[in-house]
């Protein structure tokens, strides 16, 4: 068993003492945003009430300590994503703007004819940035397909790449079926052709320690909020070759060397993408996530999250009618389900009525239902700060909505 001090875990989430609807919370809705821990807000309080100015410009005290922290800030997502350098961390809004400024900056390097690879089991954010590459480029996407088990088709990928293909894009972690996909193995078969991948990991990041340099992925991109840190926030991993090589996304002050009317030149890495003055707090502020999750340790996460999903799946599958999408060999602590006959959105208003937070829908991967022949499923996605008590009331309280709703 996972060795995890919950009790004293929860105690740093001030929100999970809220009480929802006359109940105590039951937040399950970990895969949309996760909570923040009070270290990280104490650090957002602190920035504001100590040393708030703006950074890289100022000579004065203030902007200088901002700068220092910020730079730490993006040291400290460097080691522990394990890049080789610092500058190719960039500090990004969250994971949708990381994949829109690769994929504006993929705009120079195709042209008709070329193929882009996405998987089947994407977020929109990881489908429609790529669309509109093809759209401006005449590039072709094609799918790689899974199978009923929510694993993507190995084989398949086999028979679809070739010389063509100039980019893959796949998700490590899915967020509508928790399944982990096997990134390593399309990493070096898309190297073998010649083909960058970009993996979104903002479902892995909460979970899983990705190495970037042992993956040897060309792109990889997370969303702070995800990881116990603040909205607004997350970091874009590319390698150094590819983000000297691409264009800018956006124009503006911080990511210039030199502005005359006749020509501009470009700030050289990171600052070449980061124009305008960045989310400063929430650069510090996800370091303080990073460092309040290690201090815990992502193999105790992931361990007692895996015994945290097991109990869950179990409890459920005892519930007449109980159907579960997406039952990979590896799989996050993400539970996607529907009950015979009932329609996700009412039980999920039950269940918020009881108190439990779950994300009912479509969860921004409409192909994933569209596979699966149904209009969405009833989410449930648990963190390390969850328990075994709270999956007991959450199954008595979907035993209780089936039965308000048969
Ligand atoms: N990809 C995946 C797999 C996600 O789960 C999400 C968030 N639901 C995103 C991308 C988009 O992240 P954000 O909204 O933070 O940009």
């Amino acid at each position: 068993t996972a060795t995890l001090d919950v009790e004293k875990i929860r105690k740093d989430f001030p929100i999970l003492k809220r009480k929802v609807n006359g109940y105590p919370l039951v937040y399950f809705d970990n895969a949309a945003t996760s909570q923040t821990p009070q270290q990280v807000i104490d650090t957002i309080s602190d920035y504001y009430s100590n040393y708030n100015a703006n950074i890289h410009r100022g000579v004065h005290a203030l902007s200088q300590e901002a700068t220092d922290r910020y730079e730490q800030a993006r040291e400290t997502v460097r080691q522990h994503f394990n890049a080789a350098k610092a500058h190719e961390i960039i500090f990004t809004s969250g994971t949708t703007h990381g994949i829109n400024l690769i994929a504006n900056g993929f705009s120079s390097e195709l042209r008709e004819g070329d193929e882009v690879l996405v998987s089947a089991m994407e977020h929109h954010s990881n489908i429609v940035p790529w669309q509109m590459l093809c759209e401006r480029t005449g590039a072709k996407l094609k799918v790689i397909p899974m199978d009923l088990k929510g694993e993507l088709l190995i084989s398949e990928l086999e028979k679809l790449i070739s010389e063509k293909t100039k980019m893959v894009f796949v998700n490590h972690v899915s967020n509508a079926l928790g399944t982990v996909n096997p990134i390593k193995k399309i990493i070096d078969k898309a190297h073998e052709f010649g083909a960058a991948v970009l993996v979104d990991g903002a479902q892995a990041a909460p979970h899983i320690k990705a190495d970037v340099q042992a993956l040897d992925v060309d792109f990889y991109v997370v969303s702070a909020h995800k990881m116990c840190g603040p909205t607004g926030v997350g970091m874009l991993y590319g390698k150094e070759e590819w983000l000297e090589k691409l264009p800018p996304y956006q124009g503006g002050g911080e990511m210039i060397a030199t502005v005359t009317f006749e020509k501009t030149t470009y700030a050289g890495l990171p600052h070449k993408f980061e124009a305008g003055t960045p989310n400063i707090c929430g650069g510090i502020a996800f370091a303080a996530a990073l460092d309040y999750m290690n201090a815990i340790g992502f193999e105790n996460i992931a361990a007692y999250e895996q015994e945290l999903l097991h109990y869950a799946t179990n409890k459920l599958k005892e519930i007449d009618g109980m159907v579960i999408y997406g039952e990979a060999a590896e799989k996050t602590s993400v539970i996607s389900f529907n009950i015979d006959g009932l329609h996700p959105y009412d039980i999920g208003t039950l269940l918020d009525k009881m108190g439990i937070a779950v994300r009912t829908g479509h969860h921004c991967a409409q192909p994933i239902m569209d596979f699966f022949n149904i209009p969405g499923t009833v989410r449930a996605s648990f963190s390390f700060y969850n328990t075994f008590e709270e999956i007991d009331r959450f199954i008595e309280a979907v035993k209780k909505a089936k039965m308000m709703l048969q």
